[in-house]
């Protein structure tokens, strides 16, 4: 609008410039649209004005709201996720000490790790060995705090319901391939361990997690190789995929890039997760 506008007046003097006889029926008295500017200066410098007081109202605590509508407000991971979630989940896991406090909330088993450097481009900082992450994990994986508190907000608000939508029970298992590893971007032709450093994967600081399946709390095993493919979406198996494809697409409500079958040939059996890195829903 303010584009706009100014294009107008620089058009009118531009005509001006260009015309030698004055319009006959601009005169003084007549509003011109040379006014309207101003007063829309006027009008957003108050609105930004008021936005800025009331930000600032909140940020010092003189004017108190709800904790899950104040954008500063620590991450609850408890709380049912709404519009500041995303915000408040990325603060945290950009903080050592909030991600550990945050951590701290979600009832996970875990115990911190000291920071590891394993080569070059390879260890971890801030990471956890995680035992049980509100349903069983199987073999204990090193994570990454951030990575950690993603999957607790991922598995409590969005895996589970997803679960008990399509499949009528919830998860009890998750069934992972691993976390931390030294090595480079898997792109389907071939993992390089030995590759120069350049293009590490997020696993190779414990930023990464892949799934492979889940077991529901029927014994029911869900795994990504078989199930997420189905010709039919009004069958079990059909309500097997729906499930996956939620799973999935939740997943990048929550972590920084997620990666399925549907990316390529080596994430056929497997959804990898992370966090840190470039952001990707594929
Ligand atoms: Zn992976």
């Amino acid at each position: 609008m303010r584009f706009r506008l100014a294009d107008t007046v620089l058009l009118q003097g531009y005509k001006q410039g260009m015309s030698p006889a004055p319009r006959p029926h601009a005169t003084a008295n007549q509003p011109t649209s040379t006014r309207s500017p101003r007063w829309g200066r006027w009008i957003f410098a108050l609105l930004w004005g008021a936005a800025v007081a009331g930000g600032y109202a909140v940020y010092s605590g003189a004017l108190i709201i709800p904790e899950r509508f104040n954008p500063w407000a620590a991450l609850d991971v408890a709380a049912p996720p709404n519009f500041l979630t995303a915000t408040k989940l990325a603060r945290a896991r950009g903080d050592p000490a909030r991600c550990l406090a945050a951590l701290a909330q979600t009832g996970m088993r875990y115990s911190p790790l000291p920071d590891r450097v394993t080569g070059p481009g390879c260890g971890f900082e801030n990471a956890v060995l995680l035992r049980e992450a509100g349903v069983r994990i199987g073999a204990p994986v090193s994570l990454s705090c951030p990575m950690a508190l993603s999957l607790a907000m991922w598995e409590r608000h969005a895996l589970q319901s997803a679960a008990v939508l399509h499949t009528g029970q919830r998860i009890a298992a998750i069934s992972h391939l691993g976390s931390y590893a030294c090595r480079n971007v898997n792109r389907g032709d071939g993992a390089a361990p030995n590759a120069p450093p350049g293009n590490r994967s997020q696993h190779a600081t414990a930023d990464a997690l892949d799934i492979a399946g889940f077991t529901l709390t029927n014994g029911k095993y869900i795994a990504v190789l078989r199930q997420w493919q189905t010709d039919d979406a009004a069958t079990v198996a059909g309500s097997d995929a729906l499930f996956l494809k939620e799973a999935h697409r939740s997943a990048c409500r929550y972590f920084n890039g997620v990666l399925g079958p549907d990316y390529n040939a080596a994430h056929r059996d497997h959804f990898h997760l992370e966090t840190g890195g470039y952001g990707m829903c594929r």
